[in-house]
């Protein structure tokens, strides 16, 4: 092979063959498009040389309420803490580092001239072409304090959808209408994590009867509803109402999600109406009922027919249970404990989850007697 030399573009000047190593691969000098590869001397290359492309100032549109930017055409939240930290990101967003420097690392210095207005002094340090290179630049970031989409629709109460929490032939516990209001928020948050800004909760208000959660979309709406039926059973309905037009002329709905938990949530001693095998304690509402007997222990799963809503009536609570003493267990089908209200020695079914060494036993007495619970604590 020949020696190769090469010329600046610009100037003429012989240029040391800074590429030796890689001059095998296509970068190699192409004859035909002089110029296209042919690097320039290091004396005309840096006198075009731009560091650092940086505007003349920047102006943010930052909403007052949450913190969000305005950028391109849409609000982003930036989670920044204060409008330094906005500063600070609106400046690297903006600026553009010459490509050819390697190692680059900058520093910024804020000085903030009024409420509105930071001066960001940004110091620049690299290596191009083996050589250090340094630069500053001041520039003024003036910020516009604004009410973003978002915050101004949550100031305006907005909302497009409603989760009403009811359940059938009783009020929801709390626990039930506590969880709504924990799945909802997770939901919400659920969407804000991948950049969905128009996912909050409105309001969540109790009513005599559940709870009513107001909500932005409808999909949050259907996602709470449809939750909440997954976890406790039920059904849910929705319905939509015409509210208005919007300013295209479309039609905007509102969106009802009715959830209507099953009669008897797990926890409750039911009576069931159709037999005298005695109290079931409720175990799982989701589907068909199901449950233990208290008298022998045995499963209870009401039928298809049936559903969670067996003909029935409620006795009590498994946390209404309090402890009685056993005196003896006298077979296989009878216990003697003492009534916790009375003190009495009394005979009652013994079911096969009672433990035949336990010196105390959780009963629940109702209307239909006196009866052993499961000892929850050790499942
Ligand atoms: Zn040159
Ligand atoms: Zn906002």
């Amino acid at each position: 092979m020949s020696e190769s030399r090469a010329f600046c573009p610009r100037c003429g000047d012989p240029v040391p063959d800074r590429s030796a190593s890689e001059a095998d691969d296509e970068s190699a000098v192409d004859p035909l498009r002089p110029g296209a590869e042919v690097e320039l001397c290091d004396a005309c290359y840096f006198e075009d040389f731009d560091f650092v492309d940086a505007p003349d100032r920047i102006d943010v549109r930052v909403c007052a309420q949450c913190g969000a930017v305005y950028r391109g055409n849409r609000w982003v939240d930036v989670g920044a803490e204060d409008y330094t930290d906005i500063a600070i990101e609106e400046v690297s967003e903006a600026l553009n580092v010459h490509i050819d420097v390697e190692d680059v690392a900058w520093q910024v210095e804020p000085e903030q001239i009024d409420p509105n207005t930071i001066r960001m002094h940004c110091y620049f340090t690299g290596v191009v072409r083996g050589t250090p290179v340094e630069e500053q630049v001041m520039i003024p970031v003036k910020m516009a304090r604004q009410t973003c989409t978002r915050c101004g629709r949550i100031s305006g109460d907005y909302y497009a959808s409603i989760v009403q929490i009811r359940a059938k032939d009783r009020t929801p516990t709390s626990e039930e209408t506590e969880r709504a209001k924990v799945i909802a928020n997770q939901i919400v948050a659920e969407m804000e994590a991948t950049g969905d800004r128009n996912a909050f909760v409105t309001e969540v208000g109790e009513v005599d009867d559940g709870l009513n959660i107001k909500v932005s979309t409808n999909k949050i709406g259907k996602k709470i509803s449809n939750k909440m039926v997954e976890e406790f059973g039920g059904t849910v309905n929705d319905a939509e109402t015409l509210v208005t037009e919007d300013s295209d002329g479309n039609e905007v709905y509102r969106v009802t999600f009715a959830v209507r938990l099953p009669p008897y949530p797990p926890g409750d001693v039911i009576d069931l109406a159709d037999d005298d095998e005695g109290p079931v304690l409720v175990r799982s509402a989701r589907g068909n009922l199901k449950g233990v007997r208290l008298t022998t222990g045995e499963r209870y799963e009401a039928s298809y027919e049936e559903g969670d809503s067996p003909e029935a009536r409620k006795l009590g609570e498994a946390d209404d249970a309090v402890d009685a003493t056993v005196v003896t267990v006298e077979d296989d089908n009878a216990v003697q404990v003492l009534d916790p209200e009375t003190y009495q020695a009394k005979t009652i079914a013994r079911p096969d989850y009672l433990d035949p060494d336990a010196e105390t036993v959780p009963v629940l007495k109702s209307r239909a007697g006196l009866h052993v619970l499961p000892d929850d604590s050790d499942e």
